[in-house]
């Protein structure tokens, strides 16, 4: 290969084949750099001893693919390259031939190659040819194939769930196939293997596992694209503990294996709610610290009406020291900073900065001297410190600030390169407030209740802690799991909660009830999201750059054209009349 020549190979005579990195003529030379995913290597052409085959390397141009033969030389004296692994040799060459030409390259193939993503996406193979991408592509592969092997060394059974099935319920809307044989019915695409790996329990499969692509269609963002793949696992006489166990092993040692990094097990465990409070997330960064603090006790009985108001109401006022923050000015502090909190749903962001033993800032004014050394004790506010305010709900006013203290971290470089700090993230309640009102389900409804909640379920819902749990790691949900219920009363009581009637209950989910009578193991599983962990792996900022074809962030493929149009016919067949096709603003492709 290409990027394996080296010193101790001089003499020998080598076959290689690859694409031109580069070319340049040199006093009656030609000198071409020959890639292939292992690297590059020199070869010289020598007018002098094979005019034939210098005849061919003139004619060369980028990206040409060529078979050559030649020996291995060590190059002369200065003209060495310390910097590419093949720098010390070059290989004269004896014979070469063209296998096949190249037209001007529409995008480079160097990992310096800046191109706009819609154009890297349109020629996506030969964006894939950067080194970059043959790495995180590769490494890819390696994590896949490492997960694999744990999973067949701890006892687990692959099985191949189907893709066209009923909907699922995992909360986000399907993708739906038109079924010609059944007219007016649609299948759908798993958003998890969910259902089928419950009944794989049921029929005794205890460890189950799959590498297994889902579809969501959901908007796209650097972590979301509609089709994904997941390592989905689910075991019968298990307990959390052996959940965490079992993924924890097989995560780092493929974790180690494909990108490099050792990973400590096992990992720390934070429940829900202390992740909120002090993280203000419940995917919390925990590279670093600088924890957000619960000052609500500070100033109960203030007079400054934006934290008494949030008190009365039952509220939280929330603090977060940041160490250097004098140096920010009120134009920072009231855009960036607050648009941030905005954003995150707080009305506001409060200030105060600590500059030679004194607060500052506007609402100074409004606070006690007792009211302020409080804060000191209480936050450790020393002098060149800023200290940041959200008052509200705990969760509006904790996600908000945990949202500025992220943002605080890029400002200041809090976070440490280098670093995968994972953890689980455990205690999920069991349902959210859905958005036409009533509860929804947190994770999906056949999450077990935490059993000393449970009595809450009627009364007062929001309540209900669950037996989910996810992974993070450096801020990054990596995936999410629970035991599952496998009582046919529990299930019920569940659907009730969630507003669906015995009678849709059965309709929607009534197999899975049917075959929990049957005798259900006690179990519960996991899903991790294969490329989030890649991104997380190999350090890129988006799951787009280690899908080998993936969508643009507005759902399209500018390769393929997809989504298209087809043929009124083809339609027909299948049953389905169109809404009439609006052109996107600033679309000009015409089918
Ligand atoms: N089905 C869930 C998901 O895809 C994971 C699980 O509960 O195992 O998020």
């Amino acid at each position: 290969m290409c990027g394996t020549v080296k010193l101790a190979d001089r003499g020998e005579r080598v076959t290689l084949a690859g694409w031109v990195n580069h070319r340049r003529d040199h006093g009656g030379l030609t000198f071409i750099d020959l890639r292939d995913h292992t690297g590059v290597v020199q070869l010289v052409f020598n007018p002098a001893h094979f005019p034939e085959a210098q005849t061919i390397a003139e004619r060369c141009r980028l990206e040409w693919v060529l078979r050559v033969e030649g020996v291995v030389e060590p190059r002369p004296e200065g003209s060495e390259n310390p910097s590419l692994p093949t720098g010390a040799v070059e290989v004269a060459v004896d014979l070469c031939e063209v296998l096949a030409q190249a037209e001007a390259m529409p995008i480079g193939t160097g990992d310096e190659a800046e191109v706009d993503e819609r154009v890297r996406l349109q020629y996506r193979y030969l964006d894939l040819r950067r080194p970059r991408m043959q790495r995180n592509l590769r490494a890819r592969h390696r994590f896949i194939k490492r997960l694999r092997d744990e999973a067949d060394r701890l006892g687990f059974t692959e099985i191949e769930t189907p893709t066209m099935i009923p909907s699922t319920p995992e909360g986000a809307r399907d993708f739906m196939v038109p079924s010609r044989m059944m007219p007016g019915h649609v299948w759908a695409l798993p958003q998890s293997p969910q259902i089928y790996k419950q009944l794989s329990m049921v029929a005794g499969f205890d460890r189950y596992f799959q590498i297994a692509r889902c579809w969501r269609d959901e908007d796209l963002r650097s972590d979301r694209q509609f089709e994904f793949t997941q390592l989905d696992l689910e075991m019968s006489f298990v307990d959390e503990e052996e959940i965490y166990e079992v993924l924890e092993s097989m995560i780092s040692v493929a974790w180690e294996e494909a990108f490099g990094h050792p990973v400590a097990t096992p990992w720390p465990r934070i429940p829900y709610r202390e992740a909120m409070e002090r993280f203000g997330s419940d995917k919390p960064d925990t590279r670093f610290g600088h924890e957000l603090q619960d000052v609500s006790e500070v100033f109960r009985g203030t007079s400054f009406r934006v934290f008494a108001g949030a008190l009365e109401a039952g509220g939280t006022v929330r603090a977060l020291r940041v160490p250097g923050g004098s140096e920010l000015t009120r134009g920072e502090l009231e855009g960036d900073w607050l648009e941030v909190a905005r954003t995150y749903g707080a009305q506001g962001l409060a200030y105060l900065w600590r500059r030679a033993g004194q607060y500052e800032g506007s609402i100074v004014k409004f606070f006690s001297e007792t009211e302020l050394s409080a804060l000191t004790d209480r936050v450790g506010v020393v002098d060149g410190d800023c200290v940041c305010f959200t008052a509200g709900p705990l969760q509006v006013a904790a996600t908000a600030l945990g949202a500025v203290r992220l943002h605080a971290a890029r400002r200041f470089r809090w976070i440490p390169e280098g670093r995968f700090d994972f953890l689980w993230v455990t205690e999920f309640p069991l349902f959210e407030s859905a958005a036409g009102g009533g509860v929804s389900p947190m994770h999906h409804p056949f999450t077990q209740p935490h059993p000393d909640d449970w009595p809450l379920v009627e009364s007062d819902p929001l309540r209900v802690r669950s037996r989910a749990y996810d992974i993070v790691c450096n801020g990054v949900e990596l995936g999410s799991g629970s035991l599952r219920i496998t009582r046919p009363e529990q299930q019920q009581a569940i659907f009730a909660a969630l507003g669906l009637t015995p009678a849709e209950a059965q309709q929607k989910f009534g197999f899975l009830i049917s075959a929990f009578r049957y005798g259900a193991p006690p179990h519960g599983g996991f899903a991790a999201g294969i490329d989030r962990m890649v991104m997380v792996g190999v350090g890129e900022p988006s799951i787009r750059e280690v899908i080998a074809f993936p969508k643009t962030q507005t759902g399209s493929d500018p390769l393929t054209g997809a989504p298209t149009v087809v043929l009124p016919e083809q339609l027909a067949e299948v049953g389905l009349r169109l809404a009439p096709r609006v052109v996107p603003p600033g679309e000009t492709r015409s089918e």
